[in-house]
């Protein structure tokens, strides 16, 4: 029996003010997973999530195989994400706190030496 797997996470919209200052939120990529049999050479997919893909192996191992595991069959995931794409959400909100941080130094420069 098959444990029921727990929803996502709802995640807040950001406002027009967060969006301002942080830019937009990042979208998701969809995951993509495939069950490919080395014996049948076939490909079932995609499937949203790991689990599912694994799903699809049990169920196609009963259904083609009588229970047993193919030789070759492997889950293909996609790669996880490398560093540079991990930062480019944060990489606007960087800049423009950067940007204000640098306009209130020009403020407090002219307070403190300007005419
Ligand atoms: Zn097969």
């Amino acid at each position: 029996m098959k444990q029921p797997s727990r929803p996502a996470p709802v995640r807040k919209q950001r406002s027009r003010l967060g969006c301002l200052l942080l830019g937009n939120p990042p979208k998701a990529k969809p995951e993509e997973h495939y069950y490919r049999c080395g014996v049948c050479k076939t490909s079932y997919g995609p499937a949203r999530s790991r689990d599912e893909a694994r799903d699809i192996q049990i169920w196609h191992r009963s259904d083609a195989h009588r229970g047993g595991a193919p030789d070759g069959e492997k889950i293909i995931s996609p790669e996880p994400p490398t560093t540079a794409e991990l930062m480019e959400p944060i990489k606007t909100a960087f800049v423009r706190c950067g940007l204000a941080l640098f306009i209130v130094a020009i403020f407090i420069y002219n307070a403190a030496y300007g005419g």
